[in-house]
């Protein structure tokens, strides 16, 4: 089997992220943990334990939003324009970059999106894929939606004070799950669709504040569905329906830090659910395991269609490199190395 080859079977592709260091972090003279780095390799060490990792990418500190897009996102356009599902998800501990990574700078401030270099890969891709659609002579529309899960419970983040969703199986589509009550709004331009985007970000943090919640412990998925209209050669219409899930996980130090067994995270009452899910999910796929354990987590039914089988699949692990995230870092890339 060629390199290409087996790189295309590889369930999913797996890139980490270093966070620059802030200002404090620099002044307080802290140690970095990086030993080497390497494009697809990176060394760390802390007092005398060493680790050493291979990822599909490694971006330091100094890589832009853009270089990050062109490597990660930027390949799975042309199966989105195909009809295929792709999802993109950030993973990491809380403060490394995930919500910057996915949205950006200060998500909910309503930047414009042109020229700003700190958007995200969201209104990237879906600046991408507006472009891409106006060289091609199709018909198309574009859905999107914005949930956020928390502690197990659906909502919806396109409208104001939402109710808990529930989730069930499609009827009409073995195997798919749908939201009951989703708005799902079509949109027809970038910028309207980064309004949607501010929308959703700005009614993450209300809902924290009023409702008392960590948003750190909160995933949100930003969906967009793209119903393309063509005809054969043979004057038959056909729709080919791609999927784009781009993902902003709860911080990972809440399956971390409480202890490495699930049993001891749920005694801590620090348990979450669909992120450990995810993991077990993405295992027993690369397993090719018989039973997958979509049905045990919110995030993981939502995703149930979207996860193995043709669809691509990409995550970015974000970390920092200083000396006191030592093991939230280790933790983070080790689920990360388990992923691929
Ligand atoms: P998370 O969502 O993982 O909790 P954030 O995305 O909120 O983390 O990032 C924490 C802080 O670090 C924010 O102020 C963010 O703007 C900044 N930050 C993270 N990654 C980068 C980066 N690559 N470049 C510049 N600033 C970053
Ligand atoms: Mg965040």
């Amino acid at each position: 089997m060629s390199a290409t080859e087996k790189k295309d079977l590889q369930l999913v592709k797996v890139f980490i992220r270093e966070r620059p260091w802030t200002k404090s972090e620099n002044d307080l003279k802290r140690i970095c943990t990086i030993q080497k780095i390497q494009p697809t390799q990176i060394s760390l060490k802390c007092g005398n334990m060493e680790k050493n990792y291979t990822f599909d990418r490694v971006f330091d500190k100094t890589a832009s939003q853009e270089e990050v897009y062109e490597i990660v996102v930027s390949p799975l356009i042309r199966y989105v324009l195909s009809g295929y599902t792709c999802s993109v998800f950030a993973y990491g501990q809380t403060g490394t970059g995930k919500t910057y990574t996915m949205i950006g700078q200060d998500a909910a401030l309503n930047i414009e999106f042109a020229n700003d270099p700190s958007v995200g890969m969201v209104p990237r891709a879906a600046a991408d894929l507006f472009a891409e659609l106006a060289t091609l002579q199709v018909e198309y529309n574009m859905l999107i939606s914005f949930v956020e899960i928390y502690n197990e419970e659906v909502r919806d983040l396109l409208v104001s004070d939402s109710v808990p969703l529930r989730v069930f199986d499609d009827p009409d589509n073995k195997g798919s799950t749908c939201i009951k009550g989703l708005t799902e709004v079509l949109v027809h331009s970038i910028s309207e669709l980064y309004d949607f985007l501010n929308k959703g970000a700005a009614e993450r943090q209300i809902a924290s504040t009023n409702l008392n919640r960590l948003s750190s412990r909160s995933h949100t998925i930003f969906t967009i569905v793209l119903n393309i209209r063509e005809m054969t050669t043979f004057d038959e219409e056909t729709i080919k329906i791609g999927k784009f899930h781009l993902i902003d996980l709860a911080g990972s130090e809440n399956i971390g830090r409480s202890g490495a067994t699930e049993m001891r995270a749920r005694e801590a009452g620090s348990i979450n659910k669909s992120l450990l899910t995810l993991g077990k999910v993405i295992k027993a796929l690369a397993l090719k395991k018989q039973h997958v354990p979509y049905r045990e987590s919110k995030l993981t039914r939502i995703l149930q269609d979207s996860l193995g089988g043709t669809s691509k699949t990409s995550m970015i692990a974000t970390f920092a490199s200083t000396v006191d995230a030592f093991d939230e870092t280790v933790s983070t890339l080790e689920y990360a190395h388990m992923a691929k």
